[in-house]
């Protein structure tokens, strides 16, 4: 099987080495061209402005939709995914959720806390700058953190608000790919 990782920006290095342990090939995908083989992508933490806009400029997002490949997102890539941040949809629309970026104020900007997840156990979640789930329209969650969705599945899509990749923990990506 191969997988993506959306080279735009962001923890692109950190999630290709975790795939590659578990022992997927893995595509860096610049462009729509390398969507042809892969069977799910990873869209990295980072700016999720920067990342979107460019996977909109390239046609990236559209043809993701057209092709339904499986996404997840972590942080700035599940704030992408989502249907409603803050009125307005994502660039790549999938999880019917409501996303406030940078929800967690200045304050607690980062943070790292031991979540329990769903078909995982427990896992150390770093938070940095992450987006705050308001609501969940559908789907279902699969971590919550202080009364809220912290981890949420749509069909084969998984949206996550904090990084999986930091420690080097593979059993997030192991998740997403035994989904596809
Ligand atoms: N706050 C960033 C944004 O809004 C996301 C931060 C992250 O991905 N670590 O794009």
């Amino acid at each position: 099987m191969e997988v993506g990782v959306l080279d735009i920006q962001g923890d692109v290095s950190e999630h290709t080495s975790i795939l590659e342990d578990i022992g997927v090939r893995v595509k860096r995908i610049r462009r729509v061209a390398d969507l042809e083989t892969i069977s799910g992508i990873v869209i990295p933490g980072g700016e999720s402005t920067v990342i979107g806009s460019i996977m909109l400029q390239r046609g990236i997002s559209k043809s993701i939709l057209e092709r339904n490949i499986p996404v997840m997102g972590t942080c700035a890539g599940l704030i992408l995914i989502s249907k409603s941040v803050e009125g307005k949809p994502g660039a790549l629309p999938l999880l019917d959720i409501s996303i406030k970026r940078n929800g967690y104020g200045s304050q607690r900007e980062s943070f790292e806390t031991d979540l329990t997840i769903k078909g995982v156990g427990k896992f150390r979640g770093v938070f940095i700058r992450a987006p705050k789930i308001i609501r969940v329209k559908s789907g279902e969650v699969l971590s919550s953190y202080d009364g809220e969705a912290v981890m949420v599945s749509g069909g084969k899509h998984l949206g996550l608000t904090f990084h999986p990749e930091i420690y080097g923990d593979p059993r997030i990506h192991k998740l997403f790919l035994d989904g596809l």
